[in-house]
Order: C-alpha cells, then structure tokens, then sequence
C-alpha cells in the first residue's frame, strides 16, 4: 500500500499515512486532530526522502591525467 505524506497547515506537522491509492485524495486528518491539510508530492519506490544524488559536473573531462605532467 502506498504511502502519502501529508502537511497540517494549522500546526505545520508533517506525517504519512498509508492507503490505498484509490483514496490517495481523500481528505487526511492531522495527528493533532487537524484537517487544514495537504498532501506533499511523494517519490514512490525511494527509500528516504530528498535524497537525490548530485548531478556531475558537465565538461571536465576528469581522470586527473592532464594536468598531473602526464599528458605532454
Ligand atoms: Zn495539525
């Protein structure tokens, strides 16, 4: 069963509730018993959450040769 991370906007508590996708809109309860909430974007099948890797960076070349006294 999917999960969704939801946000209060009454006391900016962050929780996840698990349920099936075919209520994935369905209006979610704060555990403070608020119902002023959103529901976040979630990245399904990841593990933790904001992690992305670092893109590398474009047109280095890299290796370390030239540069090192090797290369001429
Ligand atoms: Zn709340």
């Amino acid at each position: 069963m999917p999960r969704y991370e939801f946000r209060c906007r009454e006391c900016g508590d962050t929780f996840e509730l698990s349920r099936p996708m075919s209520a994935s809109s369905d209006p979610a309860t704060c555990p403070g018993g608020h119902t002023d909430t959103v529901k976040l974007l979630t990245t399904l099948g990841m593990t933790g959450r904001g992690g992305s890797a670092p893109a590398p960076a474009g047109g280095g070349g890299g290796g370390g040769c030239c540069g090192g006294g090797c290369c001429g």
